[in-house]
């Protein structure tokens, strides 16, 4: 008998993990809850249509339960009254526990979101266990500072916990994105009530596990699962929760604003949409490798990314070359089974998406940009979300497709003459988040990403990353910062402390 193929292997790992029960209840102080009215939703793979687990459906009454259960813990201390270094550890070891779950939280990622199994495991796990490892580092490494007054005073700023952390995160990158809230707001002292995405609920709930494992006290990390109408709204709204860290889209970032002002004016830090332009000059000469990073970039996890570089702006004398290197390099993003380890795209978060971005690629198509490739469904036998990756050529950037978030797997090119041409184009957008551009001229690099208006400007790459930089956009992608030393600033408040020295 044949040996079983790593795929077979994922699918029979799933197959136990579904029939062993995935505990959908949420987790508050400690303790799994089912929700206080018992409801619950289901959490359908987007795989194959069918249901893994079921999930506590989180309410207003259970967002009381867990902002009360962390406002108690930092009310006496527990966490925020533990040095730095103490923190510390308990970060580490909860990375540690994270490194070692490592198969488990990526199958309940690919299975709950649809994202490759060789992405949850690859880059997701060790990527949200890095974050949770560095800010855990960082934090016995910040000084506080003595302001240069006179000689008759002592004045102290200090950094202090902002208290009660509310995280509201999406569903793209469902571990990621906790984790860049949770490592610095932990790290700082604070208490976190989680909310995790109604797609995508699973890996939040298994890493509050593994925090109380790795030796982190009951009530500091509170996952409540829900919907965002019900248990986000009232997560936002609450008046004990002192700090609202959000991603997800420019409309639901709209209405945190809104709960801020309808409640005690918490800080909220918005990590919104983005439509990002990648710009390729024809003076770059490796333009096989601008197309696979255009590509790469562009068709990494279905497309749903922030900062998927969405619209590609390429210069005249160029097109038609480029989006024949484009067209050429399609086929190796052909969707296929995410548990797969030789997939590279997998499957769209449910029906809901598939159906936005089909309505996208119809408008178009109906605006007259011209199909290169794509702009169908795929794999509907299996009964999963599945969508060619589509490219458009002759795109304006006045189309709908070159105007808002598609978050599927969808490039708009566009072409343009000059360099003021290409600049106005990628600034003319209400989303500030990433850019790119492509070119040897070095003062045209400095020119162009002086202009741009993003966030961050990718210089002959787009995909470099890495925790030690901030990550966030401007405009109507939001104010936040996630990772790098800035994210404390998020999740501390300064406080002042002047002391007068009476002369001898
Ligand atoms: P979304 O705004 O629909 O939902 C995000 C979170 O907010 C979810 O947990 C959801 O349940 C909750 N929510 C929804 N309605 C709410 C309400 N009325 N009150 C309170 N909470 C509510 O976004 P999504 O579809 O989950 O995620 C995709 C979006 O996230 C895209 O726009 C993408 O660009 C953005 N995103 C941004 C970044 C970034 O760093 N800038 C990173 C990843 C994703």
């Amino acid at each position: 008998m044949n040996a079983p193929s790593p795929r077979d292997l994922w699918h029979a790992r799933a197959a136990d993990r579904i029939a062993a029960g995935i505990d959908g209840r949420m987790l508050i102080n400690g303790q799994r809850y089912n929700a206080t009215d018992g409801q619950w939703f289901d959490c359908i793979s987007p795989l194959d249509g069918k249901v893994i687990t079921r999930v506590a459906r989180g309410q207003a009454a259970d967002v009381d339960r867990a902002v009360a259960a962390a406002r108690a813990a930092f009310g006496d201390r527990r966490w925020a009254g533990k040095s730095p270094a103490a923190r510390k550890k308990v970060m580490l070891a909860f990375a540690e526990q994270m490194r070692a779950a490592r198969e488990e939280l990526a199958l309940l990622e690919t299975l709950d979101m649809g994202k490759p199994i060789r992405n949850s495991l690859s880059a997701d796990v060790p990527g949200a266990a890095r974050c949770i490892q560095w800010y855990g580092e960082a934090v016995d490494k910040i000084y506080d500072e003595i302001a240069p007054t006179g000689r008759d005073a002592l004045a102290l700023i200090t950094r202090e916990p902002v208290g009660v952390v509310g995280a509201i995160v999406p569903w793209n990158y469902p571990m990621l994105m906790a984790s860049w809230k949770l490592g610095p707001a932990l790290a700082a002292g604070n208490s976190v009530v989680l909310k995790p995405s109604e797609k995508s609920p699973l890996t939040a709930l298994r890493l509050a596990e593994l925090a109380l494992e790795a030796g982190m006290p009951e009530g500091v990390f509170n996952v409540v699962p829900g919907y965002g109408h019900e248990a986000g709204e009232a997560l936002a709204l609450h008046m004990d929760v002192d700090a609202v860290g959000f991603t997800g889209s420019t409309r639901v970032g709209r209405k945190m604003l809104d709960y801020a002002s309808r409640s005690n004016l918490k800080r909220i830090y918005n990590e919104l949409g983005g439509k990002s332009a990648n710009i390729v000059f024809a003076d770059f000469d490796d333009l096989d490798r601008a197309a696979a990073t255009a590509a790469g970039s562009m068709f990494y996890n279905q497309g749903e990314s922030c900062n998927a570089p969405s619209r590609l702006l390429v210069q005249e004398d160029i097109a038609d070359a480029f989006v024949e290197k484009l067209r050429a390099l399609t086929p190796q993003y052909a969707p296929a089974d995410p548990l797969d380890p030789g997939t590279v795209l997998g499957a769209l978060v449910d029906e809901g998406q598939t159906q936005t971005v089909m309505g996208y690629i119809q408008s178009g198509l109906a605006e007259g940009a011209r199909c290169v490739t794509g702009g169908c469904r795929a794999l509907e036998e299996t009964g999963g979300q599945f969508v060619a990756p589509t490219v458009f050529d002759h795109v304006s950037n006045t189309m709908k497709i070159a105007r808002e978030e598609i978050f599927g797997p969808v490039l708009a090119v566009i072409r343009f003459k000059t360099e003021a041409d290409a600049i106005a184009m990628a600034n003319d957008s209400s989303y500030g988040l990433h850019a790119g551009l492509w070119t040897r001229n070095l003062d045209r690099a400095m020119r162009v990403s002086r202009a741009l208006h993003v966030g961050t400007v990718h210089v002959n790459q787009y995909d470099e990353d890495d925790i030690t930089v901030p990550f966030g956009g401007v405009k109507q992608s939001g104010n936040g910062r996630d990772k790098s030393l800035h994210a404390f600033d998020k999740y501390t408040e300064l406080k002042t402390t002047w002391m007068r020295i009476e002369s001898a």
